[in-house]
């Protein structure tokens, strides 16, 4: 399987938040909840045009996160190339959040990390991520691995420079 990456295309995004709701009821049942793993992010650009963003984990090729974690307790799914979090490793101290360029790490109430996982089940058994799969205007995609130029670009649409 080829290593793929989460992109986005703001200019389709119609701020629905179908994605982020999506995920939620993928992730968690009555029982068991927690923070979300995929955020829709309005952005003012300096021109003053207002857009949406959705964000979860971009699963950077470079990932400061795995850098950043002194447990080892995030690392990266050698199949698909999605950036992984082992709870049982992470003791809490939130360096990977503060590394992250686009917030993706959250924390339970335990103070363990989660993260999007980039749906790795359902894509090891070649299905989309459902937030891809949800998303009706097309918004969201995944595609292989391009090196750092999705995520500088993401970073830019985020500061609200390139809407
Ligand atoms: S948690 Fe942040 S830094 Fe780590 S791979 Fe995801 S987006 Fe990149
Ligand atoms: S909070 Fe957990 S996952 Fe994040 S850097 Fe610390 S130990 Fe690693
Ligand atoms: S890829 Fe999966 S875990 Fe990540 S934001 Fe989308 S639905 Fe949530």
């Amino acid at each position: 399987m080829s290593k793929i990456v989460l992109d986005l295309n703001p200019s389709r995004c119609v701020c629905c938040y179908a994605c982020v709701v999506a995920c939620l009821d993928q992730h968690y049942n009555i029982e068991e909840s927690g923070p979300p793993l995929r955020r829709a992010v309005r952005i003012e650009s300096k021109e003053g045009k207002i857009s949406c963003v959705s964000v979860g984990c971009m699963h950077c090729a470079d990932a400061p996160c795995m850098t950043a974690c002194p447990t080892g307790a995030i690392y990266r799914d050698e199949e698909t190339g999605l950036v992984q979090v082992q709870s049982s490793r992470c003791v809490g101290c939130r360096k990977c959040r503060r590394v992250c360029p686009f917030g993706a790490p959250q924390f339970t109430e335990e103070k363990k990390m989660v993260k999007c996982d980039g749906c790795l089940e359902r894509v090891r058994h070649g299905l989309l991520p459902v937030c891809v799969q949800t998303c009706p205007s097309g918004a969201l995609s995944v595609r292989e691995e391009d090196g750092l130029e999705r995520t500088e670009r993401v970073r830019r649409l985020l500061a609200g420079e390139e809407l």
